[in-house]
């Protein structure tokens, strides 16, 4: 099965092709992934809604002709005919909308001209999905530590469940404001890592309220502690330690909870090697898997999406043009999960 995903969330334009034998089984090495994006970088400030979308409208176009053109050359040398690809996959949200609009005209007008379905793919649920998809686990807990979310998520009769969540902003938004506070150019995530590899770790407020958690707090007393004169790297050394040991509490006791002894890392914030070593940590500590997959698969990438929608189309869920408009409050527990066999945890 070959499938072209398409994601447009808020800053990566990108497509893919997604080419596996069997979309039903676990990641395997004749899998093939090609992926094309073309980021939106902000000339100051954060994500602006409206300049997201515009370069969603020039972009979008172009990566979705390059992978459709790869998708043709792979159909051409294993000497097929028909349409290149079996479906056309796209992240349906959560998301900005008018980013999101444009995905979704894009994939309806390359679904209806190649005759192949449409598949309308959970951005969340797709973000934890390539974890268990390229680990093998069976039944993991998933941490989506991402740019507007912060989810900690379990299976259970058939959905993913929402076991913890951010009370305010998304991790990564929260980490993006302080640094922009700081006069640093968005991403501010990575520039967050580096500096605080040099600082030693200040003291910033930890709030975890039952299974949930809140940034906000957390972003005033950083922001504070900069005007206060303290030493940025510093505050970067205490914001990392802080809000990626709430992130591990969370995990771990959710991991408590269900009895799972799997867990995946989803989200562009996934790609903070310090995150992943806490979490890895924890998980040895108390005898669980871990799997954090490639950057290029944690940060927005149409690759998930693609992996997703075959999984979802192998099993013959796949999405009428008339239902598929968008919803940028796509919670990930809206979702029935149709290509799991299991009823584990
Ligand atoms: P969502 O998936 O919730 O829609 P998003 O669209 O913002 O979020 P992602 O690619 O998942 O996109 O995450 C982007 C976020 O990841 C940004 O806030 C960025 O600062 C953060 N980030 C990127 N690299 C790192 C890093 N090394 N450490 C911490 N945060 C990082």
């Amino acid at each position: 099965m070959r499938v072209l995903g398409i994601e447009g969330t808020a800053w990566a334009a990108s497509a893919s092709v997604f080419e596996t034998d069997d979309p039903t089984v676990a990641a395997s090495d004749d899998d093939h992934v090609f992926i094309e994006t073309d980021a939106y970088q902000p000339d100051s400030g954060g994500i602006h809604p409206r300049e997201a979308a515009e370069h969603m409208g020039e972009a979008i176009p172009e990566v979705v002709q390059t992978a459709l053109h790869h998708a043709r050359e792979r159909a051409e040398t294993a000497g097929e005919d028909g349409p290149p690809v079996d479906a056309v996959a796209f992240s349906r949200g959560p998301g900005l909308g008018p980013c999101l609009r444009i995905v979704a005209t894009a994939a309806r007008a390359v679904a209806q001209r190649l005759d192949v379905p449409l598949v309308g793919v959970n951005h969340m649920v797709a973000h934890l999905e390539v974890g268990r998809y390229r680990s093998g686990f069976e039944s993991p807990v998933c941490l989506n530590a991402s740019g507007a979310n912060a989810h900690v998520l379990g299976y259970r009769g058939g959905r993913y469940r929402v076991l913890g969540e951010t009370m305010d902003t998304g991790v990564g938004n929260a980490i993006d404001k302080f640094t922009r506070h700081v006069g640093w150019q968005h991403p501010g995530g990575p520039k967050v890592e580096r500096r605080a590899r040099d600082g030693e770790y200040h003291p910033l407020p930890y709030v975890v309220k039952g299974m949930d958690f809140s940034f906000s707090g957390i972003m005033s007393a950083a922001k504070q502690a900069v005007d206060d004169g303290r030493p940025v790297e510093n505050v970067c050394r205490g914001l990392e330690e802080t809000i990626f040991a709430m992130l591990t509490e969370v995990s771990e006791r959710a991991l408590s909870l269900t009895g799972a002894d799997e867990l995946v890392l989803g989200g562009g914030v996934g790609q903070n090697e310090r995150l992943q070593g806490m979490l890895r940590e924890m998980c040895e500590q108390r005898g669980a898997d871990f799997h954090a997959p490639e950057d290029r698969f944690l940060r927005d990438n149409a690759g998930m999406i693609a992996m997703l929608g075959a999984r979802m189309a192998a099993v013959g869920d796949t999405t009428a043009v008339a239902d598929s408009r968008i919803d940028s409050n796509f919670r990930p527990d809206e979702v029935p999960v149709t290509w799991r066999a299991d009823e584990a945890v």
